[in-house]
């Protein structure tokens, strides 16, 4: 990524601000401002605030103490920077950044201290969700960025494919869950997100991570895992199944690896998100398990590994090509088991295109 690729993101920014009639965008630390100027830093409590309005060239206010930081980030030539030192008024110093009164999309992740400081020193000004206000801005992936995804999710496959390879039972939870992280740092992860084992029962609750349980002989268990890789996301989910499967649990497996299929199979230009989830339920309803499918279908993933567009009922966004999201269908059964099966897929003009590509069937481990 160059000056000029960041350049090219923040006039864009500022095009479709002025498209959706706000007076600009403003962007503090976090996911947005890794992806418009390359600058990533944890978020402080000193206010970094980067301003771009349609037409204008990009301004950003930093701490004097960052300036350094901030001017070797790739982006930073593009920007015009003020400095602000401690015991001064960076609200005050805000405001003269800012084109003047009107509506301004602000990062989602924004701390509501610095919102409530800009309020109270323009009452004039008023602000929206940048992802409410900008939905398409980074949930449409350049080719560039599809590939970086498309990478990482090649390298989470080489990690399934070599989980299946280690031993489960007899062993906790949190060791299957620590070869996890050394497999996906091994495949060129940075860093590693979520490495989430469900055996037995665990399995049924989305959000166990992993836990001091014994895996045993008969046990399903999901496994969940992702992370970056060279600032672009992972995250695929399996169910494999220690030693022979039941009847009955083949067949869950089966329902939602038909969900996971019919949801891909619906991806395609202009079709809306919630249809991609209506697609999978209907599949899950059908059979009988809808009370157990307990979560949307599935969410964006870019510079992070869950971000907006979700695949949820109510979100009429429609895909474009370009777009990046799982589909994580899954039947959750109360004390006894659960299976989800989770691809990243990325929509293209001709449907959709699988960034995950190991084998649906339930793997079977010792
Ligand atoms: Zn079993
Ligand atoms: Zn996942
Ligand atoms: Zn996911």
């Amino acid at each position: 990524m160059t000056r000029e690729d960041y350049e090219r993101r923040m006039t864009r920014a500022g095009h479709a601000a002025a498209d959706a009639g706000l007076a600009g965008v403003i962007v503090t630390p976090g996911p947005d401002l890794a992806w418009l100027c390359g600058y990533e830093q944890t978020t402080g409590e000193r206010l970094t605030a980067l301003v771009i309005a349609p037409g204008a060239r990009p301004r950003m206010l930093v701490p004097a103490l960052e300036r350094g930081d901030i001017e070797r980030a790739p982006g930073a030539g593009a920007v015009d920077l003020t400095g602000w030192t401690d015991g001064a008024d960076p609200y005050a110093a805000m405001a003269e950044l800012l084109a003047g009164d009107g509506r301004y999309g602000i990062s989602d992740s924004a701390w509501a201290m610095h919102v409530l400081g800009f309020q109270r020193t323009l009452p004039g000004t008023s602000y929206a969700a940048l992802t409410e206000a900008l939905p398409m801005l980074r949930a449409v992936k350049d080719a560039h960025e599809v590939e970086r995804l498309a990478a990482a999710g090649a390298a989470a496959d080489a990690v399934y494919e070599e989980i299946l390879k280690v031993p489960f039972s007899g062993r906790r939870e949190r060791e299957v869950a620590a070869d996890l992280d050394r497999l996906l740092r091994e495949h060129g992860h940075s860093q590693v997100d979520f490495t989430i084992v469900g055996s037995g029962p665990n399995g049924a609750n989305p959000h166990h991570e992993a836990g001091d349980r014994v895996i045993e002989e008969g046990d399903m268990v999901v496994l969940d895992f992702g992370g970056l890789k060279d600032g672009y996301g992972s995250d695929t989910s399996r169910t494999v199944h220690v030693g022979e499967p039941t009847p009955e649990e083949r067949k869950v497996h089966d329902i939602v690896r038909e969900a996971q299929q019919a949801a891909f199979e619906a991806v395609r230009p202009g079709v809306a998100c919630q249809e991609i989830d209506r697609v999978a339920r209907k599949v899950i309803n059908s059979a009988g398990y809808g009370e157990y499918f307990i979560h949307r279908t599935g969410h964006g993933i870019g510079v992070t590994t869950h971000e907006p567009p979700y695949m949820v009922e109510g979100e009429h966004l429609p895909l474009v090509p370009g777009m990046c999201f799982s589909i994580e269908p899954g039947i959750y059964l109360p004390g006894r088991f659960g299976v989800r099966i989770e691809d990243i897929v990325t929509c293209t003009e001709t449907g959709g295109r699988r960034l995950n590509n190991t084998a649906h069937g339930m793997g079977i481990v010792s």
